[in-house]
């Protein structure tokens, strides 16, 4: 345990000092923090989400606003807590106007993510949104069964790579809901998954 928690804040003290992509210059500029990942380092599930929100940025706390709100509400309809979970983005550093990641600041900060996954080792990743989806499915080799969201979201998918026997879930990201009661409803039914898992 304590090996885990030394990894964890060797990466996080990484994140607070890096300066490898030029969102860290959106970060100073506007005095925003990173968000590096929190929730239970020895975690069964990890959701891995796109990169931070307004305001994620200005807490430094990952899915703290109005998409964090239906993740609590999704989490609480299968009988997770949060504090069970571990909860990072694929950026650390939030994106102007909240855009795309681009390609470049992926291949810099996704390691960080990478390393976490390696410290934590859960056993479910639940891939929240497309970029995150895109990028994970890729780096636990399962590229070739990459469909669009709407195709392949609450599905399972087996993989061994990255040394881990993992189970990968695409889930739409939970910021689809808050404006569409219907996305909220294929959302809960997705996250019915997780319960099974669990047990
Ligand atoms: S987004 Fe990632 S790579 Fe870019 S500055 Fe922030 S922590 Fe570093």
């Amino acid at each position: 345990m304590k090996r885990i928690e030394e990894e964890l804040k060797k990466v996080k003290n990484e994140v607070l000092d890096c300066k490898k992509c030029s969102l860290y210059k959106e970060r100073v500029k506007n005095r925003f923090y990173p968000v590096v990942g929190e929730g239970n380092h020895q975690a069964k599930i990890m959701f891995v989400g796109e990169a931070p929100g307004l305001q994620e940025a200005k807490t430094g706390r990952p899915f703290c606003g109005a998409a964090g709100k239906v993740l609590d509400e999704l989490l609480d309809s299968v009988g997770i807590k949060r504090k069970e979970v571990y909860i990072a983005n694929l950026l650390k550093c939030r994106p102007p106007e909240n855009r795309d990641p681009q390609p470049e600041e992926t291949k810099n900060c996704s390691p960080y993510l990478e390393r976490q996954i390696e410290i934590i080792k859960p056993r479910v990743i639940c891939l929240l949104g497309r970029h995150s989806m895109n990028f994970l499915m890729e780096k636990f080799g399962l590229e070739n069964q990459i469909e669009g969201i709407s195709k392949i979201h609450g599905r399972l998918f087996e993989s061994k790579n990255l040394s881990l026997n993992i189970t990968v879930i695409p889930f739409y990201h939970p910021a689809v809901a808050i404006y569409n009661p219907n996305m909220k409803k294929v959302l809960e039914e997705d996250f019915k998954i997780l319960k099974t898992i669990i047990k």
